[in-house]
């Protein structure tokens, strides 16, 4: 049943069927509720009136009261410019107009008094404001709202004089008819709790701000109901799943224990240990598992993923591991069989390169469950795909990959979903992980393997090139191996390929005694396949590619990563790419290459990058710098969709929020109590336009 808020705009006085076709196309406003979260972005003091003389040139937007003394017409043709001489009692300056000069001058007649406002400038000895907003000085004028409202607002727009004061105008209107009609979402109980004040205070507040103490309390109560809600739905979800989706009781050890005694190649970490634990205490309960395993690059995930794929095989079910690329799943492949040999067990490789004949094969020995392993790319999604019993689906590097192929991932055992273990080498912060995989279990594996040493980050400029060069030589003449990446270039693939050709023909020259692999993205399946193979067995001394290596490949005796560029890499990509190395005994070395001048942005970058190896760290930087629309997998998240409250600055209401969502469901999980009833008609509201949330995992 459509409620008051969901009426069409064109219905609000003021805007009518065009203004409400462009606010639909512009700023996706259909309904009274789009426009009452339109939320201004910032507002401008109104209370404060400059005089001339106090003018100076660190001065934003400043409001002047002035009369009108003299308007002339200056110029001609494209230097046309319309100039009003105005005063006020302690001196005098110029408003200026180069556009629409004949509509102004009508508005300008001599003697009158007006506020103008906008940047002040100096133009010789005088002050000027160029395209002032303008207005008549009233008798109330003085005492208005001290805070007036900016709207974001579109150039299309504001042609239809719908710019911020415009959409100012009609939000004054659809304020005031709405008020009476907005219903408060939060229980008392809460709003006492957590001292927010009432939804509609804030909702006028928020529009209207009569005093910067109100406009901060609503501010808090609307960013606070908004995390509050999104951590409820994702809390819920987690609650249904688990309550709706048995596990197959995958408990037995046995095979783990013989792994374990004759053919583990290392200690595991304590934090490998615990979270084998945690994964294991999940796929013997009897409820099926959704866990996300992070952890930074190198602390030894693929060991984590392969014991407990022996936990499930001791109990009868089998097991896939799921890759983002063909190049990783081979190395997993090439890795995994190895410890799969050795006990034994059948293992295979299904990507889009493998012969139809040899599918075929796989196809019949999962079914008859023959085949224990299967690791692959997308390429398991296909329907053909069918397992006699799928037990434990694991997903490495969870990010590369979407929603709806994950949830494809479940079809796959009829009887029971497989348990699901996520992987991602991309550590977030806690308040994004909160919200990204609020509805799954977290595990962290916060520890590397003993005797790493750190790898040795260092920042150089292109000029410095040779000296770069005599080092990677050294390197290599000792037994290294060497990857030199180049950025992808989004915007188009043949400049991406020409920047690593050229990069391969420079270092081909630079070290001709060397054989030099070289991958990029628009290269053949099988010579990817084949170059990098190359540089795994030791053939070729030099990796040049372009970020096509980022995700998990390990070649434990490459030493040294240079990132051409690198000023134009993101910090997490940056992280994943030097995670590349480190990986054997020997030092490793990480050299960042950029041109000499760099934004403000990218010098925190390669600072953060030289200063610490700490994965966490690094992306509390980037969520710091990018905000949080911008890292990876938030997009598809509907972390996206936040209006006012902000993941990278509100990490303390985000906390609260959750807490008290938290405590709303352990006492009343259906929201069936009368007091959470407010609680309830909100889910309930949302839950049309929401996204489709129910299957992250
Ligand atoms: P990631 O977590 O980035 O996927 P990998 O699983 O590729 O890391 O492991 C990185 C390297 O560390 C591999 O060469 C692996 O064999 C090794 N490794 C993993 N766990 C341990 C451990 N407990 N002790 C020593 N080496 C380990
Ligand atoms: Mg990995």
């Amino acid at each position: 049943m459509p409620g008051f808020f969901d009426t069409r705009i064109e219905f609000l006085k003021g805007v009518g069927p065009q203004k409400a076709d462009l606010l639909n196309k512009e700023l996706s406003i259909f309904t009274y509720g789009d426009l009452l979260q339109h939320y201004p972005f910032r507002y401008e003091d109104r209370s404060k009136f400059y005089k001339i003389r106090q003018l100076h040139s660190e001065l934003e937007n400043v409001q002047v009261i002035a009369r009108i003394q003299k308007v002339e017409l200056i110029g001609m043709g494209n230097k046309k410019r319309l100039v009003a001489h105005v005063a006020d009692e302690t001196g005098e300056m110029e408003m200026t107009w180069f556009k629409g000069i004949q509509w102004v001058q009508k508005k300008l007649p001599t003697g009158a008094v007006y506020i103008f406002l906008g940047k002040p400038a100096l133009f010789g000895r005088k002050w000027s404001i160029a395209h002032p907003e303008m207005e008549p000085l009233t008798q109330s004028s003085e005492k208005r709202n001290s805070f007036q409202p900016v709207y974001s607002t579109t150039e299309k727009l504001r042609a239809r004089f719908l710019d911020s004061k415009g959409i100012s105008k009609i939000m004054e209107q659809l304020v005031q008819v709405s008020y009476t009609q907005i219903q408060e979402s939060l229980p008392e109980e809460i709003l006492a709790a957590y001292q927010l004040i009432g939804k509609r205070e804030a909702v006028r507040q928020i529009h209207f701000p009569t005093e910067p103490a109100l406009l901060q309390n609503a501010r808090k109560r609307l960013k606070f109901e908004e995390f509050f809600f999104l951590q409820l739905r994702l809390l819920m979800m987690k609650v249904a799943r688990i309550d709706k989706y048995r596990g197959q009781v995958l408990d037995n050890t046995q095979l783990l224990t013989d792994f374990y005694q004759n053919h583990i190649p290392f200690e595991l970490t304590g934090a490998q240990k615990r979270v084998i634990r945690e994964a294991y205490q999940d796929m013997k309960s009897g409820k099926q598992m959704n866990r996300l395993i992070q952890g930074d690059v190198g602390s030894g995930k693929t060991m984590v993923a392969f014991i407990c794929t022996l936990i499930a095989i001791s109990s009868g079910a089998q097991a896939c591991l799921m890759a983002p690329t063909e190049i990783l799943a081979n190395q997993h492949y090439e890795g995994l069989k190895e410890y799969a040999d050795l006990m034994g067990l059948k293992i295979a490789l299904l990507t889009g390169s493998v012969k139809k004949s040899s599918r075929k094969i796989i196809h019949e020995e999962l079914l008859s469950g023959e085949l224990k392993i299967l690791i692959g790319t997308h390429a398991l999604l296909e329907d053909v795909v069918q397992f006699k019993n799928l037990g434990l689906a694991i997903v490495d590097e969870q990010h590369r990959f979407g929603v709806a192929q994950r949830a494809k991932l479940w079809a796959k055992n009829e009887e029971f979903y497989p348990h699901v273990l996520v992987m991602t080498a991309t550590p977030i912060p806690r308040t994004l992980a909160m919200t990204l995989y609020g509805d799954l279990d977290v595990s962290v594996i916060d520890e590397l393997p003993a005797g790493r040493k750190p790898i040795q980050t260092v920042h150089r400029y292109d000029k410095d090139r040779l000296k770069v060069f005599g080092f990677l030589k050294k390197e290599i003449e000792k037994g290294r191996q060497v990857y030199v990446v180049y950025p992808l270039i989004e915007e188009s693939e043949t400049l991406d390929l020409k920047n690593v050709m050229d990069g391969y023909e420079s270092i081909t020259r630079a070290f001709p005694e060397y054989p030099i692999s070289i991958v990029y993205g628009s290269q053949k399946s099988q010579d990817k396949d084949f170059e990098m193979q190359r540089f795994v067995k030791g053939e070729t001394k030099i990796m040049v590619a372009t970020t096509v290596i980022e995700v998990g490949v390990n070649v434990p005796n490459a030493s040294v990563m240079v990132i051409e560029n690198a000023e134009r890499f993101g910090l997490s990509q940056l992280h994943q790419l030097r995670g590349r190395v480190g990986r054997g005994a020997e030092q490793s070395y990480c050299i960042l290459m950029s041109k000499y001048e760099l934004s403000k942005d990218s010098r925190v970058r390669l600072e953060t990058m030289v200063r610490t190896n700490d994965g966490f760290e690094i992306a509390d930087v980037d969520l710091r710098l990018r905000g949080p629309g911008d890292l990876m997998g938030t997009q598809q998240s509907g972390i996206t969709d936040l209006l006012i409250a902000d993941l990278s600055k509100d990490a303390p209401i985000l906390t609260l929020a959750r807490d008290a969502a938290q405590q709303v469901l352990a006492e009343d999980s259906t929201l069936s109590l009368p007091k959470n009833q407010p609680i309830l008609r909100q889910v309930k509201s949302q839950k049309k336009t929401a996204v489709n949330w129910s299957r992250i995992s």
